[in-house]
């Protein structure tokens, strides 16, 4: 049975009016009862006091009856005619008022009764409003409170973010709106539920997408937040994921004063704070921890409004281009001088064979010290130094073939060290070490000698009027460290960018080729290690190696 709201709300009213009725009819009675009484008492009162009236008047007749037996001159006759007549008359009016006093006291009774049935029925009223009080409270919770606490309670889940929690149609009960409210507030749930679902779906599905882009993507509101980032972006930055959605700031600050490396401009105050009178797109190179990256940003304005405006970052690194490019130069370079290298080494090694030839038997027995035999030595000499050059092209090539040993550290640096100890000397250089002892690793030895013989040779050629060479390894976090270090001339900040390109030579002269070190670093790479340098003009430089320690390596003690 369906009862409308309305007519609920109307019948617990009319209840209520009806009871409150009741109520002042029932204190109306009990008012005029009260008003009652108090007539009754003040009649009653002034009968009692003429009835006191009348006894003092018998009492005066008798006084004066006593006053004219005093006094006999008075005549008889008028005096029995004045007493008796006076007496006659207040007896009379005595019995009168006796009776209407009986009169009133039976009145009095009636109405002590009436008042007694009257507090009687007002007690009962009291306790039949009370009880309907109590109806009509539990009516009003029953129909009203409790299906809108049921709605209240349901709200409040929902503004916690609970949507699975749903509103329970009780079927037994009267069906009212609450029930048709509750079905479509039940509904209404039902369809956020599932829109937040596939809202949740369409974002893991985007995310997911974006994540497998390789360059790093992310999305930036006008506020600065980060609010979409996929996961080459994180390693780029080596940034934690649970950065997103927060305020981190870790390229712009909030008032783009703000980009971390200034020398750039920002994107969002050029995309953004500017819209309209620039392009769409915003193209320049961040270095983030010395790795250059190729920034694309641009302006997404997807509602028309002011303030849906984004800015789509991707940054693309560029060492992979730049190692790329190194390589191949390096490969070109090396497919090119093999077959020169091939070339000379063979003819000097022919020529060398010669002087050796001549050496070993025509100037067997002539002494050092002869002029012919000087200078034949000093040719053979140069001859023999000359050669390594086409040797160590050929090394480029051939460092490719894996070979891999356990190199003794301290073993390989001591025997690159008596391989310069002539040209050291000869430029008054001292060369100490500080090297670990029993530091091993896998790698390839010739790969390892050829790093130390080109970074010491380098230092040697930095210090010509003579200095300090320090040779030092060690272990730090897991990783095998070697620094060279010198007090040379060291290298200004736009040479050092470029020391380590293909053919970069700083030096004009025809002696430099400018390969060591991007041989050097092909080779610290080759390792997967890496190579730095810190350099000051007319102080120094050291160059430090850090190759990381394999797991099956062990430093032995
Ligand atoms: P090359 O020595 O043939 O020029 P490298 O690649 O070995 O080629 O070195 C590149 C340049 O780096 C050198 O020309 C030199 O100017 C600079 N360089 C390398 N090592 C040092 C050093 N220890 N001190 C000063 N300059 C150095």
């Amino acid at each position: 049975m369906f009862i409308s709201l309305n007519k609920k709300i109307l019948y617990s009213i009319l209840v209520f009016l009806f009871l409150i009725t009741g109520l002042f009819f029932i204190i109306f009675i009990n008012f005029y009862a009260r008003n009652l009484q108090d007539r009754q008492n003040s009649l009653y009162l002034r009968n009692q006091y003429v009835v006191d009236l009348l006894y003092d008047n018998i009492s005066l007749q008798k006084q004066l009856a006593q006053i004219y037996e005093k006094n006999p001159e008075i005549s008889p006759v008028s005096r029995v005619n004045t007493v008796s007549q006076g007496i006659n008359l207040t007896q009379k009016e005595l019995s009168r008022e006796q009776k209407l006093n009986a009169e009133l006291q039976k009145n009095y009774n009636n109405n002590r009764e009436a008042l007694k049935v009257g507090a009687e029925i007002l007690g009962f009223s009291l306790f039949i409003v009370i009880l309907f009080i109590f109806l009509l409270i539990f009516m009003l919770d029953y129909w009203v409170i409790r299906p809108i606490e049921k709605l209240i309670e349901i709200s409040r889940k929902v503004s916690l973010g609970i949507f699975s929690s749903r509103i329970n149609i009780e079927k037994g009960r009267f069906q009212d709106e609450f029930d048709i409210l509750y079905s479509a507030f039940n509904k209404m749930l039902d369809n956020t539920e599932y829109n937040i679902e596939e809202t949740k779906a369409r974002e893991s599905f985007l995310q997911k997408l974006i994540d497998a882009i390789p360059d790093g993507i992310r999305v930036i509101d006008r506020e600065y937040n980060v609010i979409m980032a996929n996961t080459a972006f994180h390693n780029m930055l080596k940034l934690k994921k649970s950065c997103v959605g927060q305020k981190c700031y870790r390229a712009y600050n909030h008032s783009c004063e703000g980009c971390l490396q200034r020398q750039y401009a920002c994107p969002i105050k050029e995309l953004l704070q500017n819209s309209g009178d620039v392009s769409e797109h915003f193209h320049t190179i961040h270095e983030v921890g010395k790795r250059p990256l190729y920034l694309n940003a641009t302006r997404l304005q997807w509602r028309n409004t002011p303030d849906d405006v984004y800015i789509v970052e991707a940054f693309h690194d560029l060492s992979n281009d730049i190692k790329f490019s190194h390589q191949q130069k390096i490969s070109s370079l090396a497919f090119l001088s093999t077959s020169i290298a091939h070339e000379i080494k063979n003819n000097l090694g022919a020529i060398r064979m010669i002087f050796e030839g001549l050496l070993s038997s025509y100037y067997k027995d002539i002494p050092d010290t002869d002029d012919q035999k000087k200078y034949l030595l000093m040719a053979y000499n140069q001859l023999v130094e000359t050669i390594k050059t086409p040797e160590r092209l050929l090394r480029l090539v051939q460092y490719s073939e894996n070979e891999e040993t356990e190199i003794d550290i301290e073993n390989t640096v001591k025997d690159i060290l008596l391989m310069i100890d002539y040209e050291a000397k000869r430029h008054g250089i001292s060369v100490k070490t500080q090297l670990e002892h029993n530091l091993k690793f896998k790698g390839n030895d010739a790969d390892f000698k050829m790093i130390i013989l080109n970074l010491t040779q380098n230092a040697i050629k930095a210090m010509p009027n003579g200095g300090n060479l320090i040779l030092s390894t060690y272990m730090k976090n897991n990783n095998i460290f070697l620094d060279v270090k010198d007090t040379g001339t060291g290298i200004s900040p736009d040479k050092l960018k470029h020391i380590f390109e293909p053919f970069y030579s700083a030096n004009d002269s025809a002696k430099s080729s400018g390969l060591g070190l991007a041989i050097v670093s092909s080779l610290v790479e080759k390792m997967s290690g890496r190579i730095t340098v810190k350099s000051k003009p007319d102080k120094g430089s050291t160059f430090t190696i850090r190759i990381p320690f394999g797991k099956n390596e062990k430093k032995r003690r």
